[in-house]
């Protein structure tokens, strides 16, 4: 896949970015692949462009052998709701007028799920992410960085995705919050069978929740193996710094 972003600058300048273009890498059923490597290398622009937030320009991305990048708009929206994305910011991601039953459900809903079912379902999953069904009828600012990290999963979880991308789920929250959340997202992947493209620069948890690593600088993927491997034998020099700066 390839992105290039075009920024206007100065006077009218254009500043031209590639953000992405080599990223060649395939995910298994049920797997948790890590995607690491450094602020802007491309990590969320390659993760916007799998879920469909951002269209690439160039490339293949293949769901179940379908190429999805020369579909339509319409044509690519069953494939959508089987990827879903939880972001880096709960404090952006989460819409602050509705609440937060209405945001669990808007995604079913608009996908054609009677109204009635899929707020029961939001209750059932607030259950699954720990949450009290009473949240059902409050507001996004009335919860925590954590609680609201759970709702959005509870979120990308109520459209029943086969694939799910975490793109820094915990960056944001302290370190006691961070442990709660990625116990959940475990939880949750061996429960419903998930595959995981989890994304992180923290690469001591990439290391305790990824099966495979995938290794990106400046928009291109340059090692990917199993997590023991790249971590405890790594190939590229890129690699071995990123290991080498963990303090
Ligand atoms: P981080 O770890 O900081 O989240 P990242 O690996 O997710 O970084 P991206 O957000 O994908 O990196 O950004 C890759 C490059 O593309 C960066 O140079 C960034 O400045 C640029 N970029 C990202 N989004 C846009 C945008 N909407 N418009 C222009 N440039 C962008
Ligand atoms: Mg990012």
């Amino acid at each position: 896949l390839a992105k290039t972003y075009s920024r206007g600058g100065w006077f009218g300048a254009r500043a031209v970015v590639k953000a992405v273009h080599d990223a060649d890498f395939t995910l298994r059923r049920g797997e948790t692949l890590g995607l690491v490597g450094e602020s802007g290398s491309g990590k969320s622009t390659l993760a916007r462009c799998v879920v469909d937030l951002v269209r690439p320009e160039a490339g293949h991305m293949l769901f179940h052998g379908q190429d999805l990048r020369p579909l339509s708009r319409a044509d690519r929206k069953p494939f959508r709701k089987r990827i879903q994305m939880v972001f880096q910011d709960p404090y952006a991601s989460l819409n602050p007028r509705r609440r937060v039953g209405d945001i669990i459900a808007e995604g079913p809903i608009t996908h054609g799920e009677p109204r009635a079912q899929a707020l029961d379902r939001a209750r059932d999953l607030l259950r699954l992410v720990k949450l009290d069904p009473g949240a059902m009828d409050r507001f996004p600012h009335e919860f925590s960085g954590g609680q609201r990290q759970r709702i959005g999963i509870a979120r990308a979880l109520a459209m029943e995705p086969e694939l799910l991308i975490a793109d820094e789920p915990v960056s944001a929250l302290d370190v006691s919050v961070q442990a709660q959340v990625l116990a959940l997202l475990a939880e949750i992947r061996a429960r419903l069978g998930l595959t995981m493209l989890f994304i992180t620069h923290d690469l001591r948890v990439a290391a305790q929740v990824c099966d495979r690593i995938a290794v990106m600088q400046r928009g291109a993927i340059v090692e990917i193996g199993p997590t023991a491997e790249v971590f405890g034998n790594p190939q590229h020099s890129y690699t071995r710094a990123l290991l080498d700066s963990i303090p």
